[in-house]
């Protein structure tokens, strides 16, 4: 299952996070998971539930949002979703070039709760 070592890298640098700006404790993480790495976000929540367990990520709420493919037109340079194995630039109908990996994996939020 390989949510759990992705679990482990959001636990991982969460608290890393965390512990830089001296929060108590992690309240919600909000990541980007490339949609090509292929994750069940359900499964994902449980398995950073498991794996935060007694961390400072212990009982923090996981907001998984999944990235499409990105491709760029270089005809026109403008980027595109692409949907259905569809290469084809929406704008110009040339056949754009993969922009982003889909194999992103970031996070792009967290909410913490400090001492105070
Ligand atoms: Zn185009």
């Amino acid at each position: 299952m390989h949510e759990l070592s992705i679990a482990q890298s959001l636990v991982d640098v969460s608290c890393e996070e965390a512990k830089r700006v001296g929060a108590r404790r992690v309240q919600r993480v909000y990541c980007r998971v490339g949609v090509l790495r292929q994750i069940e976000p359900d499964i994902l929540r449980d398995a950073f539930g498991i794996v935060g367990e007694g961390t400072l990520c212990d009982g923090a709420e996981l907001n998984v949002q999944v990235a499409p493919l990105v491709a760029h037109c270089a005809v026109c340079d403008r980027q595109f979703v692409i949907g259905d194995d569809d290469w084809i630039c929406p704008h110009c109908g040339n056949v754009g070039g993969l922009c982003n990996g889909g194999d992103e994996l970031e996070i792009t939020s967290l909410d913490v709760e400090d001492d105070a």
